[in-house]
């Protein structure tokens, strides 16, 4: 077990997450539709953020994911480390991209911030709370070790340890 972070508690993969309203990100309620990210170009249309064609008129306005690559202020951490990490590395960071590309597609404010590696640790960063906790599932299916997650519902952030 690792140790808890102040706010934060362990989750149980089994468990839904239920996300806070106190998402330092979250848009104002009434953003005007259409709006366009000019950084990524997803557009803001029926209440959520889609990869659609931009109309001429659309409003302007930074996503929450390009916000958060901009501030490097993550939602989600992933840290992966250990002897099995270590010489499985490509394969499981290959598994970690490809759930991330294939999130992305559906779900544009779903997106990896950075991948880290420092000494023997690889820190993976997300703009979102669930990508991280669906990177741990991806993980735990592919190699069959569960990876410990900790929530922090006031910060709304989640952070998941592999330690294999
Ligand atoms: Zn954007």
């Amino acid at each position: 077990m690792i140790k808890l972070a102040a706010g934060y508690h362990h989750i149980s993969h089994e468990r839904p997450l239920i996300e806070q309203d106190l998402d330092a990100y979250r848009m104002p309620a009434k953003l005007a539709e259409p709006t366009v990210c000019p950084d990524c170009s997803a557009v803001f249309h029926k209440g959520r953020w889609q990869w659609l064609e931009a109309p001429a008129n659309a409003n302007q306005e930074t996503c929450p994911a390009c916000k958060r690559i901009h501030d490097n202020f993550p939602a989600g951490y992933i840290t992966l480390e250990g002897p099995y990490f270590n010489t499985h590395s490509e394969e499981i960071l290959r598994t970690v991209q490809n759930h991330e590309q294939h999130e992305r597609l559906e779900h544009p404010l779903k997106r990896i911030i950075a991948t880290k590696r420092q000494g023997d640790t690889t820190v993976i960063t997300t703009t979102d709370i669930h990508l991280a906790r669906g990177i741990a599932e991806a993980v735990k299916h592919a190699f069959q070790d569960e990876p410990e997650l900790h929530y922090n519902p006031g910060e709304n952030l989640l952070r998941a340890y592999w330690m294999r």
